[in-house]
């Protein structure tokens, strides 16, 4: 049976005959992937696959094949598009039975069966490249046109329940059969296959411990199918819900949004450092209504401690959260540290004994043993992971894990995966490969670095630099618009990432543009704030932000200008060192701060007292900083010289007022831009190596002063000005 379109209450029905009918039947497949995956209810991000079986015509011999197309390695359904499917003749495929059932040894987790997956690469189709994933023979060896295979909160509720076969029979009667737990590969596929031999009117199958999967020769069918399976078991467990008794009910009472901000801000800096000690992480916080209620419950601690439910999950959430039991009404944010220390430590110690007793002779190294998901009652969710969008993924993937516990729990009894068997994904010898296939890390990665400037000239330079390098970058800028520019133009080559995830500013991508004053400590505190909840922490951080006013025809600079010239390129950089102090010595983790000086720090002359002084007095101020923040900081100054291409700093009346004291002619009528260049040739012919300075030359310098390639330099000052001899320090 399925259910009317308008009677679905827990999914939605996306399908429209216009739009499908226009498509390939390829692109009918991506449609369907990416509707399916569109809806956390029916599959998490990253999860789950879909295949239809396609007539098509072999281009050497001209001759009909079925072609499988399913859904391959990596990405995800929901952001899909056909480079993500590979491509597999059907007549090799079924093929390659007989080379599995030939091995001597065959069966789950053996070495025949880890091996068919590079085996499927020779049945490829059409020199398609995209790489099978090891699910391919679930859809490949059932013998309908169309296979969803996904993972949907309301079928796992069920797969994850003690008695899940009884459950399965109850909720889909003699329409869907089921199979016991077993790691996918050939092997499952073949359980499948004789089950559907067994029953040949089965529509589907709950898959133990994982997901569903379910078929029909019609791909809208198999569709409709998925959607009205999932229907079903939400509205069993919604019957069964149990209200104000979930989870046991509550235990501890949420924090008001204020308090809760106020200790998360606190908290995550040293909770980012605690968990970083191997390896840095970014943070995501996640606090939705349900997630509140998990944590503040009384059966919070006993669930999370029988970790997660699906396979994909704990490559990413690791077997189990780290759940504090720390009441947030009654005891201090002191104690809430002091809890976590403690915990952590158990947590590492657990983790590293779960490795000793599953390992295998052949076993990968034990991974980082901290954990990537910690619950605190009052607090929510933060999540941990190696860039933002994997952070995001693993506190998506624990947020549904609750949402599986609740239902599970309502319908009967919720139990995790057995420890071995989790072990044995975590550790599969696949996935290690997988991981060394990965290509090294960039120099920037899992680094925040806060650029001050960010919205122009040399800042947005830097910003773009360090985004190369794989940085999640904090455009910040005293033009709040400008700075989100920025950050829009990163996010828009790098992309968003995958993951559904994190709340209010949490649930950003791998740049954010944020408005400072840098002559006010609140407002620089104020952006602080929102990088900790955004990222979790503050690594790097470049200051480009200057200000240079120049004189009136007197040569006179008034006082007020005088005061905001120090304000700006003196007391600005000192008041962000000092509010970031605090975060780098919760954090406790090496990182730098790069201050843009001047080679007018150097140079005595006439017409920029203010800016000259000013700037005499930042480079003093960064081998002050230097020693006041070892040896966590390494602190350096950067110091252009006349980069007039594109810069704020060289405004059109500052240009005029140089070319007049110059004496190089010009016309009021010439655009800014072409002003500038006269400027800058002038400048590049009293350098010594003869060349205009760019933004690039500037950025390159600020990103290396940052990175590991400076590691044993601090107090510095660094010229990048093309040659300037008087302004040679000594
Ligand atoms: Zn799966």
């Amino acid at each position: 049976m399925t259910f009317n379109p308008d009677e679905l209450r827990y999914v939605n029905y996306l399908w429209d005959d216009l739009v499908a009918d226009q498509l390939d039947p390829v692109e009918r497949l991506r449609y369907r992937s990416n509707l399916l995956g569109a809806d956390q209810r029916i599959t998490n991000t990253g999860g789950g696959n879909t295949s239809s079986k396609i007539r098509m015509t072999e281009p050497l011999s001209g001759t009909e094949v079925d072609v499988l197309w399913v859904k391959g390695s990596g990405g995800d359904l929901r952001t899909a598009t056909r480079a993500n499917f590979a491509s597999l003749s059907m007549d090799k495929f079924l093929s390659l039975e007989n080379i599995y059932n030939n091995a001597d040894v065959k069966g789950v987790k053996t070495e025949i069966e880890d091996a068919m997956v590079d085996i499927y690469r020779h049945t490829t189709f059409g020199l398609n490249p995209a790489a099978s994933s090891i699910d391919t023979p679930l859809h490949g060896l059932i013998p309908f046109r169309h296979v969803d295979h996904m993972h949907p909160i309301s079928v796992i509720a069920i797969a994850a329940s003690k008695d899940q076969e009884r459950l399965t029979q109850e909720v889909f009667e003699e329409e869907v059969g089921w199979v016991p737990w077993q790691r996918p590969g050939f092997d499952l596929g073949l359980v499948m296959k004789e089950k559907l031999n067994q029953d040949p009117d089965l529509k589907g199958l709950v898959m133990g411990q994982h997901g569903l999967i379910n078929w029909a020769d019609e791909d809208k069918a198999c569709y409709e199918l998925t959607l009205t399976l999932v229907e079903k078991a939400a509205r069993y467990v919604e019957q069964r819900d149990k209200g104000e008794q979930t989870f046991g009910g509550q235990k501890y009472k949420s924090l008001d949004e204020e308090t809760r901000t106020e200790i998360l801000v606190r908290l995550l800096p040293t909770l980012r450092g605690k968990v970083s000690q191997i390896n840095k992480f970014i943070g995501t916080v996640h606090l939705t209504e349900s997630v509140l209620e998990f944590v503040n419950s009384m059966d919070a601690q006993r669930l999370a401690e029988i970790g997660t439910s699906c396979p994909d999950h704990f490559l990413r959430t690791k077997i189990k959260p780290l759940y504090v039991d720390w009441d947030p009404q009654k005891e201090s944010v002191e104690t809430l540290l002091e809890k976590l220390e403690a915990n952590l430590v158990k947590y590492r110690s657990d983790y590293a004994s779960y490795y000793e007793s599953c390992k295998r002779p052949n076993s990968p190294a034990m991974r980082d043993p901290n954990p990537t998901v910690i619950l605190i009652p009052g607090l929510g969710l933060i999540a941990w992971g190696k860039n933002k969008s994997e952070s995001r993924v693993t506190s998506e993937f624990y947020s549904l894990a609750i949402e599986v516990m609740r239902a599970s729990e309502a319908i009967s009894e919720y139990q995790g995966l057995p420890r071995q068997e989790a072990f044995d994904i975590e550790y599969w010898l696949l996935e290690e490969a997988k991981l060394k296939r990965m290509p090294p890390e960039k120099e920037m990665a899992r680094n925040v670095v806060v650029v001050i400037g960010a919205g122009s000239g040399i800042g947005k330079a830097v910003a773009h630099r360090v985004a190369k390098e794989g940085a999640h970058v904090v455009c910040a800028d005293l033009s709040e618009q400008t700075a989100q520019e920025t950050a829009q133009e990163l996010i828009n080559i790098y992309g968003l990432g995958i993951g559904v995830a994190g709340t209010g500013i949490s649930s950003c991508g791998p740049a954010i543009g944020l408005g400072v004053d840098i002559t006010e400590r609140e407002s620089i505190h104020a952006m602080f704030e929102k990088v900790i909840l955004a990222y979790g922490g503050v690594d790097n951080i470049i200051i480009t932000a200057g200000i240079f006013v120049p004189p009136d025809k007197q040569g006179h600079i008034p006082d007020e200008k005088w005061a905001l010239t120090y304000a700006i390129n003196v007391t600005g950089p000192y008041l962000v060192a000092d509010e970031a102090k605090k975060i780098w010595q919760a954090q406790g983790l090496q990182t730098s701060l790069v201050i843009t000086t001047s080679a007018n720090a150097a140079v005595a002359k006439q017409g920029s007292f203010a800016y000259d002084t000013s700037k005499a007095a930042a480079n003093h101020l960064v081998r002050e900083l230097a020693i006041e923040l070892s040896p966590l900081v390494r602190v350096n100054g950067l110091a252009p010289a006349t980069v007039v291409e594109g810069s704020s700093m060289f405004p059109r009346d500052r240009v005029i007022s140089s070319l007049t004291k110059y004496n190089i002619a010009f016309d009021e009528n010439e655009s800014t831009e072409s002003l500038r260049e006269k400027l800058a040739v002038f400048y590049a012919q009293r350098t010594l190596t003869k060349s205009p300075i760019t933004l690039a030359d500037q950025a390159e310098m600020a990103y290396l002063l940052s990175s590991s390639k400076f590691s044993k330099t601090t107090g510095q000052i660094i010229s990048v000005d093309g040659g300037l001899h008087e302004a040679f320090l000594r």
